[in-house]
């Protein structure tokens, strides 16, 4: 617990209308999107300006607290959860656009910009910026750069490092430092905006954001092609890519989904087939046309039962509705949806799905399973209820085989959501135990009190009493055991 004395100097430094502690507001920020995790904060504060934030972290280091950035709560992995001794820090109210400039094409944001106000504010000027993840109507672009957030369009245009330009970020020690800027070219020292980029809230906090905004795609063409086995679909996604077309979009959707999205949705979408696929392509429209005919062709050679082609904005939107409305859909029907992204090489997505197919069926769990096919990055979605200790043991169980297997085939345990608390435990197995060393080291020069969101990605405090350990065999002991906390 914080001493109720360094509490007071907290709600000093924010003042006492953006200080929380009642019951309510610790419960409200208790947790994020991800299913079984949650911790009580000791308080809950809105900053107003940087100094604030910078304040806060020199308290923290005197103080010996910790300080959790949040931006809009919807991370996957735990990212924004509260550790022990925790205030949240909450960053959704820095929702100001402060700049458009249409020489350079930038756009400068506060972090709390919900992502799809900037494709909004954009696209106004025949401007785009591309990375949508399912959630942008609701998370912050500051959330997205700390978990390197990818999207619907990742396949031809990149995810949210791609775009990122510049940032303002207040560091652990309370400094203050601009990196990157406008400039298209810029190899002066070490490549520190890259490095805060999917740092998940652990090296810094972003207080203003420089992205990079491209030219509207002139045209584009949106299609849904239902496919009897996964299979089919599978080698489709594979035959588009060897054919040199890089569509923006290829999403995949499995039976138990798009079941649900119809329950939910009512688009009449086909519930017997096995699989779906949301392509869209975009660019001139000479060769939109030309892509989207030879997809065409290559999703009957595939034995593609329908395809439905939008013919104009109003029917692409709901064309692609049936994959924005997965989560929700599947949400209902358990209590507990516990939604992973592991990502493969494309070439082995149709052999992951069927190795996810044959796990659920061995630890006698549910999953829908669709996602950004053309990435290999696959959302097996787990549907459960906490409430039934066994069956959550199981999942846990055909999860972390899904992880090994990801690994085994040359994958990763999290293509877009992020390590967080979930996945800790796997980033060893991935990473080595090496990597996982260094990224404790760079944690603790740049914050060698861990004050800013301890605990997430690696752990980094033994659990057991005694010398912490010293060598690389040790550290390899207490990685085994889970011996950090
Ligand atoms: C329905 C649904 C669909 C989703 N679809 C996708 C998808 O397609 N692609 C994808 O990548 N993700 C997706 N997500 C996950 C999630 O939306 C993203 O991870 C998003 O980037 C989180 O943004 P947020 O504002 O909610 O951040 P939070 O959840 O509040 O925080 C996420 C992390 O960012 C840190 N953070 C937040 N603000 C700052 C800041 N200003 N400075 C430093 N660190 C900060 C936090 O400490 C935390 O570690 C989805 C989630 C849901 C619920």
């Amino acid at each position: 617990m914080i001493p109720s004395i360094v509490l007071e100097k907290i709600s000093r430094i924010v003042g006492p209308t953006n200080y929380f502690d009642s019951a309510e507001d610790k419960i409200t920020y208790s947790y994020d999107g991800t299913p079984l995790l949650s911790k009580l904060p000791d308080a809950v504060v809105i900053p107003q300006t940087r100094e604030e934030i910078a304040e806060i972290l020199k308290l923290a280091n005197q103080e010996h607290f910790a300080v959790v950035p949040r931006g809009s709560g919807s991370g996957l992995s735990g990212g924004s959860i509260p550790v022990d001794n925790s205030i949240v820090l909450v960053m959704s109210h820095w929702n100001k656009i402060l700049e458009i400039d249409t020489d350079n094409l930038t756009i400068t944001v506060e972090p709390g910009v919900i992502t799809s106000d900037i494709h909004k504010a954009a696209e106004q000027i025949n401007l785009f910026y591309p990375p949508d993840p399912g959630s942008m109507t609701i998370c912050t672009i500051g959330g997205n750069i700390a978990e390197n957030a990818g999207g619907l369009r990742g396949l031809k245009y990149g995810v949210t490092k791609n775009y990122v330009l510049g940032l303002e970020t207040v560091l652990p020690n309370g400094e203050i430092i601009f990196s990157g800027g406008k400039s298209v070219k810029d190899v002066a020292g070490y490549n520190l905006k890259d490095f805060f980029v999917g740092s998940e809230g652990t090296l810094g906090v972003f207080t203003k954001i420089l992205l990079k905004l491209i030219p509207k795609p002139a045209s584009s063409q949106t299609m849904l092609a239902s496919f009897k086995t996964r299979n089919d679909a599978a080698e489709t996604v594979s035959a588009i890519i060897a054919a040199h077309i890089v569509p923006a979009t290829i999403e995949y959707i499995d039976r138990t989904t798009i079941r649900c999205v119809e329950e939910y949705a009512h688009l009449g979408l086909p519930t017997t087939v096995e699989a779906l696929l949301l392509i869209e392509v975009d660019g001139h429209a000479a060769v939109v046309q030309e892509d989207a005919s030879i997809i065409a062709g290559l999703c009957k050679r595939h034995n593609c039962v329908d395809l439905s082609v939008a013919r104009d904005l109003d029917e692409a939107y709901k064309l692609k509705t049936a994959r924005r409305a997965a989560f929700s859909a599947l949400a209902r029907v358990g209590p507990t949806t516990i939604l992973e992204d592991v990502t493969v090489p494309r070439s082995e997505v149709g052999a992951m799905l069927e190795r996810i197919d044959a796990i659920g069926h061995r630890h006698d769990v549910k999953f829908g399973v669709f996602g950004h096919a053309g990435d290999g990055n696959l959302h097996p979605t787990c549907l459960t209820d906490e409430r039934d200790p066994a069956e959550i043991k199981r999942a846990e169980s055909a999860f972390e085989e899904i992880f090994n297997e990801s690994i085994r085939m040359g994958g990763t345990i999290s293509g877009e959501h992020g390590t967080g608390l979930a996945k800790k435990k796997f980033l060893p197995a991935l990473a080595g135990i090496p990597a996982v060393e260094m990224m404790r080291s760079i944690k603790s020069v740049i914050d060698p009190n861990s004050v800013l969101n301890p605990g997430k990605i690696f752990s980094i405090q033994p659990r057991c009493e005694g010398n912490l350990p010293t060598n690389r065999e040790q550290i390899r002991k207490f990685e085994e055991l889970g011996a950090w906390t």
